[in-house]
């Protein structure tokens, strides 16, 4: 039987939907410490702020407005530029912390990881600046934005945070030589992160059940640093349903699985190495990201490491209704 045990974090009701507007309104720093308390990994990006978002979100009533239409002009001016001048104050550090494009904001998106203490280990940076994120977000996404993004198929790209949160996680399952497996690899991000960690002497595959996305994930890997790893047959990729793992390349060191299953499956214990990790996201409305670990006897020990939302582990036709 698996021990249970529950970091006093993850509790359910500790749980709180992404809040989009007052959410961007905090300072990196801030955003960081309230990623620390709940992890969150919305379906919906959150709002890149603007003047548009800030305007319509926080309305500026003058409590002694009066109706005359001159005062109504003045009142609308004034709220015209107070939203400016809280959008000229919020949006313009936000911009130059998180986004951009090219290899440059790729490392600087994972030295503000690092600096806000979500990265702790060098090698989980260095893997990281290794694989740019732009190469996997679709056209017109911003790639080194703090937020997750829709992928279609009623799919998303994990936020950066929660990449960097499992990769450290399982770093000690991630040695060179090992066997990993990415279960839901979608845009195929974290897989090949996993494949340049294992290296050439070891093995990654990702299953994702959505064809066209492991189609267009074999693509985005090909431009990347794990192109090679691809190539030569340490990294793969299938369709399929992860539910049942992969246990053509079983046992696993590591195994991530990058949606939330009602329940942990079987064959995803089965398919664990002992001395094993497995790291995934386990609930429905209220979700936690579970660490589960197989001794050498087999046994099984089980804790919570923080409150997340991710998109359900589930049939590919009910994923598409968007269930
Ligand atoms: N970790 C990936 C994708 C996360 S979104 C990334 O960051 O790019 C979760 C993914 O799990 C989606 O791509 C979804 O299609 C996939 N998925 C959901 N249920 C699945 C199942 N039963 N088998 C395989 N993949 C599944």
């Amino acid at each position: 039987m698996p021990s249970t045990s529950h970091s006093p974090i993850a509790w359910g009701c500790r749980y709180r939907a992404p809040i989009q507007l007052s959410f961007s309104y905090l300072t990196p720093r801030a955003r960081y410490l309230h990623h620390r308390r709940t992890r969150e990994l919305s379906p919906t990006p959150v709002a890149v702020l603007n003047s548009s978002t800030i305007s319509s979100g926080r309305r500026l009533l003058n409590p002694h407005f009066m109706g005359n239409s001159l005062f109504s002009r003045m009142e609308i001016m004034r709220r015209t530029v107070l939203s400016r001048l809280i959008s000229m104050l919020f949006y313009v550090p936000k911009q130059r912390i998180w986004t951009g494009s090219g290899v440059d904001k790729n490392n600087e998106m994972v030295d503000q990881l690092q600096r806000y203490g979500v990265i702790k280990s060098n090698k989980i940076a260095e893997v990281m600046k290794s694989i740019d994120r732009a190469l996997f977000v679709p056209e017109g996404t911003p790639p080194y934005v703090d937020t997750p993004a829709q992928i279609g198929y009623n799919a998303t790209i994990s936020a950066p945070h929660m990449h960097a949160t499992c990769l450290e996680l399982l770093e000690n399952n991630l040695k060179p030589g090992m066997h990993a497996l990415d279960v839901g690899s979608g845009t195929g991000y974290l897989t090949a992160c996993f494949a340049v960690m294992v290296g050439p002497r070891g093995r990654a595959v990702g299953v994702e059940h959505i064809p066209e996305l492991v189609d267009s994930s074999i693509i985005n890997i090909q431009k990347s640093a794990a192109a090679q790893l691809l190539k030569e047959g340490f990294l793969s990729m299938h369709a399929g349903d992860g539910r049942l793992g992969w246990p053509q390349c079983a046992p696993y060191d590591a195994i991530h699985v990058g949606a939330a299953a009602s329940e942990i499956p079987e064959a995803l214990i089965e398919q664990l190495k002992p001395g094993g990790r497995l790291v995934i996201p386990v609930g429905n409305m209220f979700q936690d990201l579970k660490v589960v670990e197989k001794q050498m006897d087999g046994s099984l020990s089980v804790r919570s490491e923080t409150s997340v939302r991710y998109v359900p582990l589930t049939s590919r036709e009910a994923q598409l209704r968007g269930e």
